[in-house]
């Protein structure tokens, strides 16, 4: 499941991942394939939590928060892979939209090159 954001307050794009065990994770090739189109949010900690270049790896715990996320729905009724894309929100509507496409597009052949083995 690919869930679209917007963070305002980011001038680089990044992207949370919650993924099974055993299963692929594609975070860090959507984070590489969009870092040619646009700039990435590299710092260590992004919205208090732990990131890699861009990448922020576990699920979130709803507990904490005032409501439940939509990846958070989608991990608890069985979903692998959970991906919550953060279009930097400093750029324009332009950019941001031209991010997650080239973001979908990388899910979408990685995935497809996954059915083929
Ligand atoms: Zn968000």
């Amino acid at each position: 499941m690919i869930d679209l954001h917007d963070d305002r307050d980011s001038h680089g794009y990044y992207l949370y991942q919650s993924v099974d065990a055993g299963a692929e994770a594609v975070g860090r090739q959507i984070v590489d394939r969009v870092g040619t189109v646009t700039s990435i949010n590299v710092n260590s900690e992004i919205e208090g939590r732990a990131a890699d270049r861009g990448v922020i790896d576990g699920p979130c715990n709803p507990d904490t928060l005032a409501w439940w996320p939509l990846a958070a729905y989608a991990k608890t009724h069985g979903v692998k892979r959970v991906l919550t894309l953060e279009a930097p929100g400093r750029h324009s509507i332009e950019a941001r939209v031209q991010a997650h496409l080239v973001a979908i597009e990388a899910a979408i052949e990685y995935f497809s090159g996954l059915d083929r083995e």
